[in-house]
């Protein structure tokens, strides 16, 4: 394939306007958007505004630099995750978030040996319910970080006797191995405002505290139990500190 020897002027002023440049301790995340998604959301169609972003050890403002980079490199490879935002998320006063980390067969295929295809629709519609929040989508977060091909090893460790935390463990892995810090980067640059943190793990709560966020409260998760998912869950709750759900629960 012949490559264009320059970029296309116009299309690069375009995107310099909606590029932003996050710097972290490791590097650059480029976040581009907002980009107007409507999302058919149970049957309606409810307007996100959606963001993506990635990392890179290059820090520039020269946008242009960063775009030529993109053709040719594996960009798949990096990841990139994003965010969906509803309502006015720079001032409105509260703002529901969910760390939603990817799941390709809860999310996807709709498998329901956990409970991830669930939570993502119904968190945005509690999102959208409420008014002002934001879902990150955590592309690097498969299988609790440890990829996708390592949790179809885990599915078969299960198939044979061991539970969720065992069969990572027996892989050689932690047991949660997430990472929050890039998802907090990104929202410190879109919010600086109190944040309600839709979740049932504590960990999360503890991961935006540490890093300065005000949390002003926390709203539980949970729904779409059955046969197949139940021991995961009770899991979740007994060995990764979960907050059990209650029966005044709404959700
Ligand atoms: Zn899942």
């Amino acid at each position: 394939m012949i490559r264009h020897s320059k970029l296309d002027p116009k299309a690069i002023s375009i995107l310099e306007d909606k590029i932003q440049l996050i710097t972290t301790s490791k590097g650059a995340i480029y976040l581009v958007g907002p980009i107007r998604l409507p999302v058919n959301l149970y049957g309606e169609t409810v307007m996100f505004n959606w963001y993506c972003w990635m990392n890179c050890d290059e820090v520039t403002k020269d946008y242009e630099k960063i775009i030529e980079k993109l053709s040719s490199v594996n960009t798949a490879e990096y990841q990139q995750s994003s965010v969906l935002v509803y309502g006015d998320f720079e001032q409105g006063e509260d703002a529901y978030i969910r760390l939603h980390s990817i799941c390709h067969t809860g999310d996807i295929f709709g498998s329901k040996r956990c409970d991830c295809g669930f939570q993502l629709k119904q968190s945005m519609k509690m999102i959208a319910e409420h008014g002002t929040g934001a879902l990150f989508y955590l592309a690097n977060h498969e299988g609790r970080g440890i990829g996708l091909f390592s949790k179809a090893m885990a599915y078969v460790l299960q198939e044979n006797g061991y539970d969720t935390v065992e069969a990572n463990i027996s892989l050689g892995f932690v047991d949660d191995a997430r990472n929050y810090s890039d998802a907090i980067s990104v929202l410190k640059a879109l919010r600086s405002k109190p944040v309600t943190l839709i979740t049932n793990n504590p960990k999360k709560l503890e991961a935006l505290k540490k890093a300065g966020l005000e949390v002003s409260d926390r709203k539980p998760l949970w729904g779409d139990v059955s046969e197949y998912n139940e021991k995961y869950l009770q899991t979740k709750i007994n060995k990764a500190g979960h907050i059990e759900p209650c029966d005044n629960c709404p959700e």
